[in-house]
């Protein structure tokens, strides 16, 4: 069976190169005559591969020495968590929903403190950013959270929110290393692996120094959520998801191969305009989203007809443009187009756009 364009949401397309890689090393790592899998994570070979995906990141993103990177485990969800309990240290944060992850963030957060909703945009179903007003954020709150690429709905921020001193947090789990990011002007960025770099069980966590606090042992924070520890011990606390690390490592080489995020950005972009040019001259499909807060990592489209839609769907995986299903929230089709996904994917896809726009 050939290789399929995949167009999952996540977990997703990895690099074929990253894929060919792992796969030699399989058996042998390197001159280890183990697998990545089987090694310990206080071996030395191993310890190369974490140190090496932690500055890679760094060099890759330009993330301040000030900065502290984490891996963790719990996906983007035990994020909704650990940043409450983490970074509420007066017991209020505002939130801006732009999605369900964004949603589920604020919820989450209600648990530990006051949660603010400064804005939302759940009218129109999050087919847009709302515009903030700054004098409605809170100057006293701990941190301001925002999810930067709504993953469902297709949309992203084009420019970030002002919050002065207070730290803007966010989720980046689905377009982190798509593009440049000026990583000052985040309190924390933080973003589960299996979107755009690497399989699913690593979220990677970018924080601040002076945010990660310190708990007494009389504190009811679990050790396992305190950012501190996992900072302390160099994300060697416990057990790490090794070869999945492994596999980051691997996919970070690639971006660094590809030119880093500068010509990732360049390449991003013309994937996506051709998705979104076709859509905009299409009498069949539309794109619910907003234009002025498209993706570029995740486009949705609607014929307006489910029926059509459900044939789309299924005519297209005959092809093999596979996982086009929108999320099972809002129905309609998504097409992820991220790092790994090569113009040809894109391209082709389009053509069998075309095609069945023309047959129905
Ligand atoms: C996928 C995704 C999540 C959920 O990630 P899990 O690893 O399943 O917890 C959260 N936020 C965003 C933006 C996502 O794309």
């Amino acid at each position: 069976m050939p290789r399929v364009y995949n167009f999952s949401a996540g977990p997703a397309v990895l690099p074929e190169d990253v894929l060919k890689t792992a796969a030699n090393e399989m058996l042998d790592y390197n001159g280890s005559g183990e697998s990545v899998m089987e090694m310990s994570h206080r071996s030395k070979e191993y310890e190369d591969i974490h140190n090496g995906c932690i500055s890679l990141l760094r060099e890759i993103m330009s993330i301040p020495d000030n900065y502290r990177i984490l891996i963790l485990q719990g996906g983007a969800h035990a994020q909704f968590d650990m940043i409450p309990l983490n970074l509420m240290k007066n017991g209020r944060a505002d939130f801006v929903v732009t999605g369900q992850w964004a949603g589920k963030a604020y919820t989450e957060a209600k648990r530990y403190g006051e949660a603010n909703l400064i804005a939302s945009s759940k009218d129109k179903t999050f087919s847009y950013i709302p515009e903030l007003d700054s004098s409605k954020f809170n100057k006293d709150a701990d941190y301001f959270h925002i999810c930067y690429n709504n993953t469902i709905y297709g949309t992203r921020y084009s420019k970030i929110p002002e919050t002065g001193s207070v730290p803007l947090v966010a989720d980046m789990s689905s377009c982190i290393l798509s593009e440049p990011v000026d990583v000052s002007k985040y309190g924390m960025i933080y973003a589960c692996a299996q979107k755009n770099v690497g399989p699913a069980g690593v979220t990677f966590v970018i924080i601040r120094e002076d945010l990660i606090r310190e708990f007494g042992t009389d504190s009811n924070v679990p050790t396992m959520y305190q950012y501190k520890v996992h900072a302390d011990n160099n994300s060697l606390y416990n057990t790490p998801p090794t070869y999945g690390i492994y596999i980051c490592k691997l996919v970070l080489d690639w971006v660094k191969s590809k030119g880093g995020l500068t010509a990732i950005k360049e390449h991003n972009e013309k994937k996506a305009a051709i998705l979104y040019d076709f859509l905009d001259g299409s009498k069949l499909f539309k794109a619910p989203a907003e234009k002025e807060s498209r993706s570029m990592m995740n486009v949705t489209f609607v014929t307006g007809s489910d029926e059509l839609d459900g044939k789309f769907i299924k005519e297209a995986k005959a092809k093999g443009f596979i996982n086009l299903k929108g999320h099972r929230s809002v129905g309609g089709m998504r097409a992820s187009i991220y790092n790994a996904m090569p113009l040809e994917g894109v391209e082709k896809l389009v053509a069998f756009m075309k095609e069945f726009e023309e047959n129905n």
